[in-house]
């Protein structure tokens, strides 16, 4: 949802949104066109699906979805970045390759479109005059500082390729806001969860594969002994924000990167629980407790993540307005809602 108080800023402006046939880039998409706005959506459909944006369709209505402009292409054409920025004054740039395990298997793939891509979109943002971009980077740039809460300043070594990538995103952005004049937001998504996250394939992220190994009656893999920890955000906030970001008119609130999460931590074994009673809730044939496998930790995971959520609450106005429990209550009807996971 976008706030009540930018909306009319919101509809003054034509939006690019980079990944929007993504789980992220859907939603962005969506309260968008449902807050009156003008919207391009530009993906390769790679890890995003069409469905997604049939789904935006369906749930917004005609009017809504004939503000939409679709353009299926890639950031690593240039020419292609050219032509999506050709008709928007802002861009939230989401499309890239996620999943730490993937950049370990596919460094390269992940070097391609998560740098090579995100310094397209740049060029090509600045190339037709768009000043402001706000762009996914991840918490994983905290990589192995142990400090917690994660304070923007204070990052590790990146642990990982796709680690890596966001960190040297988030120098571009630096580079192209001193050089070119350019307005940068950076927003480090901590573990985003909500309806539309794609629980199939080997890089599916935990919340939507628990859902769906519940669904089916199975027991949760789980990657160690079950009390590493994440500050798990709903999608809604991570929405927010990149609006809030993208409207800011605070100069000092520009060319930075700001946590993006609830600032509330929670254990693999509580998250566990809290998935389970979310689905028992709504389907009191379904088991109230999960059952846990234990496996492995995995390679370039961290142990804890929590955030400080201070600076993007005093500069850009983020106020969170869905804890984990109420955004698992939401992901649960979804994920209760597809055919295709449930026994
Ligand atoms: P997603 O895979 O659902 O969305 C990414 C989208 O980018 C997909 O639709 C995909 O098709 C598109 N894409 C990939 N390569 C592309 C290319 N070469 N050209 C054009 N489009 C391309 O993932 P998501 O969870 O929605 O992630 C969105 C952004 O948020 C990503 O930048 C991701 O790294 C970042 N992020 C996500 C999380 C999370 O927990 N989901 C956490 C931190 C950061």
């Amino acid at each position: 949802m976008i706030p009540a108080d930018l909306i009319e800023a919101a509809r003054q402006r034509r939006w690019l949104v980079t990944g929007a046939a993504g789980f992220i880039g859907s939603h962005l998409v969506e309260s968008l066109l449902n807050a009156g706005c003008t919207v391009t959506g530009f993906d390769n459909l790679s890890t995003g699906h069409q469905h997604n944006l049939d789904v935006v369709s369906q749930r917004c209505g005609s009017e809504a979805w004939s503000r939409f402009s679709w353009m299926q292409g890639d950031v690593r054409d240039m020419a292609a970045c050219r032509e999506a920025c050709r008709s928007a004054d802002v861009v939230l740039h989401q499309a890239a390759l996620g999943s730490v395990p993937r950049s370990i298997e596919h460094p390269e793939a992940t070097n391609e479109v998560n740098v090579g891509g995100f310094v397209n979109m740049l060029t090509a943002a600045r190339e037709a005059g768009i000043k402001r971009v706000v762009y996914a980077s991840s918490s994983s740039v905290y990589g192995d500082s142990p400090v917690l809460p994660k304070k923007e300043e204070h990052t590790g070594r990146p642990l990982s390729p796709y680690a890596l990538s966001k960190w040297v995103n988030e120098e571009y952005a630096s580079i192209f806001a001193r050089c070119y004049g350019m307005e940068l937001v950076g927003l480090r998504y901590f573990n985003v969860f909500g309806p539309r996250q794609d629980p199939h394939g080997a890089y599916a992220a935990v919340i939507p594969l628990w859902f769906a190994a519940l669904l089916r009656g199975e027991a949760l893999q789980v990657n160690g002994d079950g009390e590493t920890s994440r500050d798990f955000c709903f999608v809604a906030n991570v929405v927010q924000a990149n609006i809030r970001a993208a409207l800011v008119e605070n100069t000092e609130a520009l060319n930075r990167a700001y946590n993006v999460a609830c600032g509330e931590r929670t254990t693999l074994k509580e998250l566990a629980g809290g998935i389970a009673k979310a689905l028992h809730e709504l389907r009191p044939d379904l088991s109230e407790e999960a059952t846990l496998h234990h496996r492995d930790f995995r390679a370039g995971d961290i142990a804890h993540s929590l955030a400080d959520i201070s600076a993007a609450k005093n500069l850009l106005g983020y106020r969170p307005t869905h804890q984990i429990v109420d955004g698992l209550r939401i992901a649960a009807e979804y994920y209760l809602e597809r055919s295709d996971l449930s026994k």
